[in-house]
């Protein structure tokens, strides 16, 4: 069974987030299980495709609105991820060097979209299944049924999966003319609320669509910014399938990124050696447990509220220190910028995206936190796990389905309600018990051998494209 991944981003090619975790390992694990997982993401000017060999593999062109656009399909020749890798390549719409943040996203991704199609149409390429992967990529279903010049693809099965259905893509209808023809009476598949949605469209059109876990599955019921009663209606064809691991990849026995490699054996040891290294370079005491933070500074990710929580939590305890890696939202840097000065010693910060550093902190910290607002499955605290970093969070999406509180014989601190007394008050219950060292190492133990590998998830994917093509 031929399956493609279709996606904006993929590790290590092009990551902002956990969508390209996502799409750059689960392939992997589909072909282990004997399907012909690909993927297909654009072409971005970034060190990993200068670094490997490319051959183009096909061109083509189409018309976008009344502009050319001339394609090629770059294919990464030695399979190095593990799975057939394909970029799509369009001066001056696809060929540069940030994911996001261009002012003409609307034309980017629709001219993604189109020269997928297009190229696939006139290469004889028809797989069984396109996996499309959040709303960049929403619109494929519906050019695939109802694209005029697309009829041949036409059975061709969708499974779209939501990470993120926050951003659902929107455009302006005057967007329209830049589609791929299509039979426009069925313009009202495109719309929702006077604009073109792909999210929405993404939801109505395709066979089945997943979430990236059971727990957001239930919360986009509820609310899914303005598509909540669109996921009722469309529920029959919902899944939730947590996200797994890459555990070649984030392992702290293999990981090469890190100081000290070590396992659940000699995680004492190595977790010292790690946080010694972590805490001279960013003047934190190495004698003191580290607690940190890693992440988009978002809403999403309650990162507004660090600065509160610090401040609280440094009022009630002087005996630990704080960690935060993360990029965003300019006032909440500010803000972080200025308590690291007065709690010099105590909280550090690095402001940027640095996948190595993560790997490090992930090793050094003794917990991680994530007071998330809104959290569909969140790779953080599975990476910590398996780093023996026991995770305090927020009760929400896949935080809730994969982190079972120590109350309740889990692995981690589990907090409620979205506020800073509540977080504090799941610091300071951490803290209690780091300091009962038989307990703290029988948690640690614990959490090192919980195994979110993507053995049973990328399985899960395999069942329902098995369940399409039936
Ligand atoms: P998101 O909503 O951002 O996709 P996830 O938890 O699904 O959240 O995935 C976040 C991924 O991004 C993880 O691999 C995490 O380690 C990584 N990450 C987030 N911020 C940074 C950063 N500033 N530097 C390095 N890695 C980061």
């Amino acid at each position: 069974m031929e399956v493609i991944h279709l996606s904006v981003e993929c590790f290590p090619i092009a990551k902002v987030g956990g969508l390209a975790d996502v799409v750059g390992a689960l392939p992997k694990y589909q072909r282990v299980l004997g399907i012909d997982a690909k993927v297909v993401i654009p072409w971005f000017d970034r060190p990993f495709v200068k670094e490997h060999e490319f051959e183009i593999v096909a061109t083509g062109s189409f018309f976008q609105g009344s502009e050319e656009l001339q394609y090629e399909i770059h294919k990464e020749k030695n399979d190095i991820l593990g799975f057939p890798l394909f970029l799509i390549k369009i001066p001056g719409k696809l060929d540069r060097e940030e994911v996001y943040c261009y002012p003409d996203e609307a034309e980017q991704w629709i001219a993604f979209q189109h020269a997928f199609l297009h190229w696939i149409q006139n290469n004889g390429i028809h797989p069984s299944v396109i996996h499309c992967h959040d709303h960049h990529v929403g619109l494929i279903p519906f050019l695939l049924q109802y694209g005029a010049v697309f009829r041949d693809l036409a059975d061709i099965k969708t499974v779209f999966t939501v990470h993120n259905g926050q951003y659902q893509g929107w455009m302006s209808w005057s967007k329209g003319i830049l589609l791929p023809p299509f039979d426009t009476w069925k313009w009202g598949l495109l719309d929702w609320d006077g604009l073109i949605n792909p999210l929405a469209t993404a939801i109505k059109c395709s066979d089945i669509y997943t979430t990236v876990s059971e727990g957001y599955l239930n919360e986009l019921f509820i609310e899914a910014n303005g598509l909540q009663g669109l996921f009722n209606t469309e529920s029959a064809k919902g899944y939730g399938i947590v996200n797994g691991i890459d555990t070649a990849y984030w392992n702290p026995q293999l990981d090469t990124l890190i100081e000290k490699k070590y396992n659940k054996i000699t995680v004492l040891k190595g977790k010292e050696e790690n946080k010694r290294i972590l805490c001279e370079k960013y003047n934190l005491s190495s004698n003191l447990p580290l607690l940190s933070f890693i992440g988009r500074f978002a809403k999403e990710k309650g990162a507004d509220l660090l600065a509160e929580i610090f401040i609280k939590l440094f009022s009630v305890r002087d005996n630990i220190c704080v960690f935060i890696l993360g990029s965003g939202d300019r006032e909440i840097q500010d803000e972080l910028t200025d308590l690291a000065l007065k709690f010099e010693g105590k909280l550090s910060l690095f402001f940027g995206y640095d996948e190595e550093l993560a790997h490090q902190v992930y090793a050094a910290s003794d917990m991680l936190l994530m007071p998330s607002r809104v959290e569909p499955c969140g790779l953080n605290q599975l990476y910590a796990l398996k780093y023996g970093t026991i995770p305090i969070v927020r009760a929400i999406g896949g935080l809730r389905d994969t982190v079972i509180d120590i109350e309740n014989e889990g692995y981690g601190f589990v907090f409620e309600k979205l506020n800073t007394d509540d977080a504090v008050k799941a610091i300071e219950r951490s803290l209690d018990i780091y300091f009962d060292v038989k307990t703290w190492k029988g948690i640690r133990r614990k959490a090192m051998q919980l195994d979110f590998s993507w053995d049973r998830s990328a399985q899960k994917y395999v069942e329902l494209y098995n369940q399409l093509l039936k």
